[in-house]
């Protein structure tokens, strides 16, 4: 219908988004068209993120400056852990298992490479954890960078297998993926 044609283009919009099909798409729009100071609210929420969350310059996460409070802390354990996504961060600071840093790996090219060595160093740490969800590709990435950090002196550990392979961590319950990092062993 071109009558409703911006109503659509939010439809669309919101249908680009993860885990959000054509039925909830419609119910959202709907909802803002009928209540226009839900949309407004959500409008302001969506420019605050815009404008104020970036990448952390040394670890990757999600922050509101260029060094994120994690990063910042002095007093956390030497270890790192390796993530997928800044996601997975939020999760394992949930489960109140783990005191040490983060290093969000998105992909893995030379740069990248280069910063995990510079907050390895930076943060002076003596253990790295890989905190992958397990599957065949994590293993292998993780055998790449174990490759590529051995000169560095540190420890290799992984997560252990309470968390199911292929189940991302968002789906994971709180306790199992503590006993995870709790329960990790040397690789
Ligand atoms: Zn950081």
């Amino acid at each position: 219908m071109k009558d409703l044609q911006s109503l659509n283009r939010l439809i669309e919009a919101f249908e680009e988004l993860p885990s959000i099909g054509k039925k909830s798409a419609t119910r959202l729009a709907i909802s803002i068209a009928k209540d226009k100071f839900k949309a407004l609210k959500l409008i302001n929420a969506i420019e605050d993120v815009v404008a104020n969350i970036k990448e952390c310059e040394i670890c990757g996460n999600f922050s509101e400056h260029e060094i994120c409070d994690i990063c910042s802390d002095e007093h956390r354990d030497k270890t790192l852990a390796v993530v997928e996504n800044s996601k997975d961060i939020i999760t394992i600071e949930e489960s109140g298992s783990y005191k040490g840093y983060y290093f969000v790996l998105t992909h893995i090219d030379d740069e990248i490479i280069e910063k995990l060595k510079n907050i390895i160093r930076e943060k002076k740490i003596e253990e790295l954890i890989f905190a992958f969800p397990p599957s065949v590709e994590s293993e292998a990435r993780s055998l790449y960078i174990e490759d590529k950090l051995k000169d560095l002196n540190i420890e290799f550990t992984q997560i252990a297998q309470g968390v199911p392979t292929g189940v991302h961590f968002e789906n994971v319950d709180v306790n199992s993926l503590a006993k995870a990092i709790k329960q990790r062993f040397k690789l």
